[in-house]
């Protein structure tokens, strides 16, 4: 195996101590020895050479400047598969792949002209190539190219070795690094690898237009120049564990798979981003991908829709849902301070809805935003305001020491909400309205979000029942009826979801007994049997605002009742709907009707309206001209005074109200044994033939009553004396009865049916 050249001995260049240091020892021990032999004066070296030559567990091949194989060891020939006889004359180059020739020729060039001085160190580049070996086939290598001098001549000893598994993966990560550059290239976002010290070793052209700076401005700093300092701080502990915890073990150690930090950038300050990553180890070397997204865009647009969702289209403030929450929230946070108080303030303005009915929707909601800012700025920047709807707000105050400071604001929004209001095109004519105010206390009077509204609605109910603008601490010995009556205003929501309203019918009798209309009127039969009459909890939908609903309610029924009526062939029997004034005097109201009576294909002369007498003396100007624009949409459909005789209607009004028939209070029919009562009969029924309405007497309950008001040519009787309220399917019965001619309240019937249905 050994060239006979090689064991001649000779040498008069000093060829320089090799000693490879230990961390790029890639070579062993016996090639540092080797070396060393190389250099040493006397015959012996080449001996010793040859010695070490072949016992190498490198492989070493020697070389001529040219690359042709001088020598090959034995390592190299049985790790290759090469035999010296294939090898001797040719070039090194001719064994290897293609690519790698070029490098490795301008390397032996290199060295063979290398010439160093004594003590100086010699040039130690190792370098990669892929080698041939006889059957085709190709393996990676990594090679030291040392001059030597053998026999006094030069040559180039190369020292070969497979390249380990380490110097693989580092070269294939090399070239998938090269490849991840050029594809970080194409994403927009901002990628970076950072080392474990947080220091910047890649960004993408994604990362320095996120951040505006250049490539060489981001490579080798640190990644903290990317955050405001105390939220690096905050998250420096943080990003480290990424580089420990790989993606699928976030979950459990309660790291996100995206981390949303604010960043800084060059030009445009702190801006909100979104950070994910992806952590590498090669070797100990770990290394974290970070992406970045600047999230500002979705930011903003996430702010709006919670803007939206959370706040009140028309004045700005926090709404019902966004009180919700913070309320929740406020009373969760007691747990952990327990020092702390908070207050609720609800508050209802007196005296809006007649201004929104006089003036008109429009400055009714200018009023609104006015009354709504006022009340933000009577509040320190820590408290919120909120429009729950309507003219209804709540104000949440945390953390008071005692119920006095929540007075104290109560008073500066009540003082702020009095003075005059100039709207917007009625400046000349200021208007002035008032607030009612109900306070509860957090935790004293609720430890719940409804425990806690429902107390400090109930303070303001009773503010407003002493008389409106006062303003009223919840104490649990708190009228009790203002309680109850808040109760029921929650039950009639509840009920109404529920179905739980009955719409009963009680006729209204001619003079022949035979049924001319019927008055629809609820009932609230309730699941422990017992009823609670119209006349209690009407008022109470009318002060909550129920009423809205119900009445909705009503009127659906009413309209598909006298549609069941229409089909029976019943065409000549009228329906009144009872209508409350605040149902009659909420903007949109008419719209409404009109459709709900168009829609249903009712012909609205089967259809009256009974207002009370006290709702349109309210405001007899307006009244009049929203009865004339109602009827005009619904040709035929009449309207009723109600209770006529209880609310000293003037008569100047009373002859320019576009109504069409008076119904005497029942108060008068039962006592008509009273004189007093009989002239205020006999002058209603005088009035009544005079202006052309016609007349209906309620609660007629006795044979007697009935024939005074048949004597005196009233056209509707109605009461007890002929029916009760029923539901329909009763009175149908008795329609049946008309529809063959036999009047249903025919003078003997009468008597029969007071004390039924
Ligand atoms: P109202 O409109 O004056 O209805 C007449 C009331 O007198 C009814 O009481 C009726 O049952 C009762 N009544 C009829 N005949 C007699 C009688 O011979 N003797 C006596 N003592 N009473 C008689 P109800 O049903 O309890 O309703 C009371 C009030 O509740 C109604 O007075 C009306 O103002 C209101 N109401 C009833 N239903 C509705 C409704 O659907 N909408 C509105 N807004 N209010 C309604
Ligand atoms: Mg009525
Ligand atoms: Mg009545």
């Amino acid at each position: 195996m050994s060239d006979p050249d090689l064991s001649a001995a000779g040498g008069d260049e000093t060829i320089p101590l090799i000693d490879l240091p230990p961390e790029d020892s890639l070579f062993s021990e016996a090639l540092t020895s080797l070396l060393r032999a190389c250099r040493k004066p006397g015959g012996e070296t080449d001996s010793d050479f040859q010695i070490l030559f072949d016992g190498s567990p490198d492989m070493l091949l020697v070389l001529g400047p040219d690359g042709v194989f001088k020598d090959a060891n034995p390592s190299f020939l049985n790790a290759s598969g090469y035999d010296i006889r294939m090898l001797k004359g040719r070039s090194v180059l001719e064994i290897l792949e293609a690519g790698y020739r070029e490098g490795f020729k301008e390397k032996l060039a290199a060295i063979s002209r290398t010439r160093t001085a004594p003590g100086e160190s010699l040039p130690r580049e190792i370098f990669t190539f892929r080698g041939l070996k006889p059957d085709g086939s190709s393996a990676s290598m990594e090679c030291l190219l040392v001059p030597v001098r053998i026999h006094g001549r030069s040559w180039v000893l190369a020292a070969i070795r497979n390249l380990t598994l380490e110097r693989r993966l580092l070269e294939e990560l090399r070239e998938s690094e090269e490849q991840y550059a050029a594809l970080s290239e194409t994403i927009s976002e901002a990628i970076f690898r950072i080392d474990e010290n947080l220091n910047i070793l890649f960004a993408n052209s994604g990362a320095q237009s996120t951040f505006g700076y250049s490539r060489d401005e981001l490579v080798g700093q640190s990644f903290r120049m990317l955050f405001p300092e105390e939220v690096f701080r905050t998250y420096e502990d943080v990003f480290r564990k990424y580089f420990y915890v790989d993606d699928k073990d976030r979950p459990a150690m309660g790291l996100r798979r995206t981390l949303e930090v604010l960043g800084v950038t060059k030009n445009r300050g702190v801006t909100p981003m979104e950070m994910s990553f992806g952590n590498s180890k090669v070797f100990k070397e770990r290394t974290l991908t970070c992406i970045v997204r600047d999230i500002s865009h979705r930011k903003t647009l996430e702010r709006k829709l919670r803007h939206l969702a959370y706040h009140d289209r028309l004045t700005g403030l926090a709404n019902r849902e966004l009180f919700h929450e913070d309320l929740q929230a406020a009373l969760s946070g007691l747990e952990k301070d327990k020092t702390r108080k908070h207050a609720v303030l609800f508050m209802d303005l007196d005296g809006f809805k007649q201004i929104n009915d006089t003036l008109g929707h429009d400055r009714g909601d200018r009023l609104l935003v006015e009354a709504a800012r006022r009340i933000r700025d009577s509040l320190r920047d820590a408290d919120t305001a909120y429009r729950l709807g309507g003219d209804e707000f709540t104000a949440l105050l945390s953390g008071i020491r005692k119920v006095q400071d929540a007075l104290v604001v109560a008073e500066r929004i009540q003082a702020s909400i009095r003075q005059p209001f100039f709207l917007e095109g009625a400046e000349d004519a200021p208007v002035s309205v008032g607030v009612s105010i109900g306070i509860a206390v957090i935790p004293d009077d609720g430890t719940t979000v409804l425990e806690v509204t429902k107390c400090a609605d109930i303070a303001m109910y009773r503010s407003k029942d002493s008389g409106k603008g006062r303003c009223t601490v919840y104490d649990p010995a708190m009228d009790a009826r203002v309680a109850e009556r808040w109760r029921m205003a929650q039950e009639i929501r509840t009920a109404l979801v529920r179905g739980e309203f009955r719409l009963y019918y009680q006729p209204i009798v001619d003079q022949g007994g035979m049924i001319r209309g019927m008055e629809a009127l609820l009932r609230w039969p309730r699941q422990d049997g017992t009823a609670i009459p119209p006349s209690v909890f009407v008022p109470v939908a009318e002060e909550s605002g129920t009423i809205f609903l119900l009445g909705k309610w009503v009127l659906h029924r009413a309209l598909a009742d006298l549609r069941a009526l229409q089909e029976r062939n019943l065409r000549d029997v009228y329906v009144a709907v009872n209508l409350s004034g605040r149902q009659f005097e909420q903007a949109g109201f008419a719209e409404s009707l009109v459709e709900a009576v168009r829609g249903s294909g009712v012909d609205p002369g089967r259809l009256r309206l009974e207002l009370t007498e006290t709702t349109l003396m309210r405001n007899p100007a307006a009244a009049a001209k929203r009865i004339q624009d109602i009827k005009d949409s619904l040709p035929g459909l009449r309207f009723m005074i109600d209770d006529f005789g209880t609310g000293y209607s003037s008569l100047a009004y009373l002859s320019n109200l576009p109504v069409d028939s008076l119904k005497i209070d029942l108060s008068f029919v039962a006592n008509l044994s009273r004189s007093q009562n009989e002239k205020v009969v006999k002058a209603i029924i005088n009035l009544g033939h005079s202006l052309e309405m016609g007349i209906v007497a309620e609660g007629i309950e006795t044979r007697d009553q009935r024939s005074y008001f048949v004597e005196r040519s009233c056209q509707g009787m109605q009461g007890f004396y002929f029916m009760k309220a029923a539901p329909l399917s009763v009175v149908l019965k008795r329609l049946e009865r008309q529809l063959q001619g036999i009047p249903p309240f025919g003078e003997e019937a009468g008597l029969t049916d007071a004390a039924g249905a």
